[in-house]
């Protein structure tokens, strides 16, 4: 009985996750090309309304054999495989925020959904914990949206870094686990710092950079945020050395920083707090010699 609940429960994630991030890919369309979001859904091509069954999140591109059925137009395959990461990243989500409880220590959230034990009880705590884990995949939602848009057009949009804000100050309530002096903190940690190297080197980083780790700051906490930034820059850096290893760089060129950084949060948010014990293990250890 358990099993079959987990098992419901993790399928349930995956549509979730897929519908979330096809949601994800109008917005990543849309909001550069200024179409508003309550447009019906059209081929960019032929710009014919899709029926029902032409929306579906990854099983339309696969039945649609990736074409429009009237103009023959090919449908992004870009947008069928973000679907398909959406469906994978909510069921991670379950599993390290939910189901198994000896996995969910990185916001400190233990035991998200008693459920997988087999505790049916919709107590408010349950409630509250199963909001959390929503509130989690709002968060990864943005970092997707703002992932692919900083990657088309080099811009992070004030209008994400606002909802990414609310969805942080939602996350107070939700994610009781964080303290909100960690929480406060975690909005200056890396912003201010970053704030003032751009008033020395201007167009060092983007202003919707700054404005988006203040903002995720507030819902990860000083420490994740750290992490988060430390291995964005790390990636970035290795992206950089890529490019000028290519010979498409002189020290002019700029790249989007925004994918980067949203993909170090992103690790940092399921596997942050271990970097953070062995850090301090290690930083035990070191003492512990002299
Ligand atoms: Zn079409």
């Amino acid at each position: 009985m358990v099993i079959l609940l987990n098992v419901i429960m993790i399928m349930l994630a995956f549509i979730v996750g897929m519908c979330a991030f096809s949601f994800a890919n109008v917005v990543i369309f849309r909001v550069p090309n200024e179409v508003s979001l309550k447009t019906h859904m059209y081929c960019e091509s032929c710009s014919e309304n899709l029926k029902f069954y032409e929306t579906i999140p990854v099983f339309s591109y696969i039945f649609l054999k990736g074409r429009c059925k009237r103009c023959g137009a090919s449908i992004r395959v870009r947008e069928f495989v973000n679907e398909l990461i959406g469906g994978f990243l909510s069921v991670f989500i379950l599993l390290r925020f939910g189901v198994n409880p000896v996995l969910t220590d990185t916001f400190r959230m233990n035991e998200i959904l008693d459920i997988s034990l087999g505790q049916f009880n919709f107590s408010l705590a349950t409630v509250v914990k199963l909001l959390g884990i929503i509130t989690i995949l709002a968060y990864v939602v943005m970092l997707d949206i703002i992932t692919l848009v900083d990657n088309d057009t080099m811009i992070i949009y004030d209008g994400f870094n606002i909802v990414v804000f609310v969805i942080s100050i939602i996350s107070i309530f939700t994610m009781p686990g964080m303290g909100i002096v960690e929480r406060i903190i975690g909005i200056f940690v890396v912003s201010v710092p970053m704030y003032i190297i751009q008033l020395v080197i201007p167009n060092a980083f983007g202003g919707g950079d700054i404005k988006y780790l203040a903002a995720s700051g507030l819902l990860l906490g000083w420490k994740l945020e750290l992490v988060g930034v430390l291995i964005g820059i790390l990636l970035g850096g290795f992206y950089g050395m890529y490019l000028m290893a290519a010979k498409n760089y002189d020290r002019k060129t700029h790249f989007a920083f925004g994918p980067f950084l949203c993909i170090g949060v992103l690790t940092a948010m399921f596997i942050g707090q271990d970097i953070i014990e062995l850090y301090s293990q290690y930083i035990a250890w070191m003492k512990s010699d002299y």
